[in-house]
């Protein structure tokens, strides 16, 4: 399969790994993969096997359902208390635990609550049920913005009345910001996310080089490509280098896509401030809908009040986010956290730390002791 298998390449993959132990010096190395995407290809292909033991790799703050704070589901979990509302969500924010219940819960219970593909089939149900109201619960980083905007723009035009959305999109460069201010971590550098850049670009990462003097990397999924990255990302460490660089460059062009961009400005603007789990209330972070488009923004309509909920018990879900702690840190982890019954939105997304660590890792382990 061309585009994959080539980026697979065993023979590659072993001289990638060969170059990268002769490039390390004795020193540490500690690097941030902000993707989930990059945190299942490393668990899956077995790439930190291949690392030498002085890399470290953290995984970040990049799987959108996992930021989300359990408070953002309560809050719209109570839209659904209304009869006349159907709440609209992706299949794994389906699947994300509020405080006490998560969507599909809430739906099992007779709640009106409906898995959508993506927020135009939100706009068509409203479309064929004029007598209710529809809500869209989005979330999601730059890489699935353009789509809810584009989506308002449509209901504006189309001037349908019983559509809103409850933005909770956010950005990702005020989280590496943010971790980057914090001491705790000391990185010395990033593998950058790759569907985010194809939207933005790469100047919105200058900062991490400019303002922090470390490298990043915007890399593909592939073994390859990580690989590639991380070699690059070695290579700068060792000559003091700081710089943004591109090994994605098949899919992302530094200036990004400008009609995306474009759909994101006409629609939304930044929020004063957002609450990410793990990382607080960061400034400038997050996406809300723009007055020209107050009909479709459903914290106005149905007047949403902001809910903050508290982590469950033993769950260390925001640390893991963060990079502080490791999937295997938490004791919940393989008794009472599972795919199947998750506590923590880690361990429901396919871009989570703790979903990546059980499918990959935690199964093989406990397999291997029988
Ligand atoms: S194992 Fe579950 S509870 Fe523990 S950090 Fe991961 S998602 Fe959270």
């Amino acid at each position: 399969m061309k585009m994959v298998d080539e980026y697979r390449n065993p023979e590659k993959i072993r001289a990638l790994s060969e170059a990268i132990r002769a490039e390390v010096g004795d020193r540490g190395y500690r690097f941030m993969e902000i993707c989930g995407g990059h945190t299942h290809s490393i668990y899956r292909f077995g790439l930190n096997e291949l690392l030498p033991e002085n890399i470290e790799m953290i995984h970040g703050p990049g799987c959108p359902v996992c930021v989300l704070p359990i408070g953002k589901v309560d809050e719209a979990l109570t839209l659904t208390n209304d009869p006349n509302v159907i709440l609209c969500a992706f299949g794994d924010v389906m699947r994300v635990p509020g405080s006490k219940i998560s969507p599909l819960e809430a739906k099992a219970r007779g709640k009106d609550v409906r898995m959508v593909y993506s927020p135009l089939d939100a706009l068509k149900l409203a479309i064929d049920h004029p007598d209710k109201e529809v809500v869209f619960f989005a979330i999601g980083f730059e890489t699935t913005a353009p789509s809810t905007a584009l989506t308002i723009m449509r209901a504006s035009q189309l001037k349908v009345e019983n559509f809103a959305v409850f933005c909770n999109h956010v950005t990702v460069g005020p989280p590496i910001r943010s971790i980057l201010e914090s001491a705790d971590l000391d990185l010395d550098g990033f593998v950058g996310p790759g569907h985010v850049s194809a939207v933005i670009g790469t100047t919105p990462y200058d900062f991490v080089a400019e303002e922090f003097g470390r490298p990043l990397v915007v890399s593909g999924f592939e073994p390859i490509d990580i690989l590639e990255s991380i070699l690059l990302l070695v290579k700068m460490v060792n000559r003091g280098e700081a710089a943004i660089y591109n090994q994605y460059v098949r899919a992302v062009k530094r200036e990004g896509n400008a009609a995306a961009i474009a759909a994101i400005s006409e629609v939304f603007e930044a929020r004063p401030s957002f609450e990410w789990r793990g990382l607080g209330f960061i400034e400038q972070s997050a996406y809300r809908i723009r007055k020209a488009y107050a009909h479709f923004d459903a914290e106005a309509r149905f007047a949403m009040e902001e809910i903050s909920s508290p982590e469950p018990e033993d769950a260390i879900c925001g640390d893991v986010l963060i990079g502080a702690k490791r999937p295997e840190n938490c004791p919940l982890l393989g008794s009472q956290c599972t795919p199947e019954h998750p506590i923590g939105a880690l361990m429901v997304s396919s871009e989570g730390a703790c979903s990546a660590y059980y499918t990959y890792v935690h199964r093989t382990l406990v397999a291997t002791k029988g």
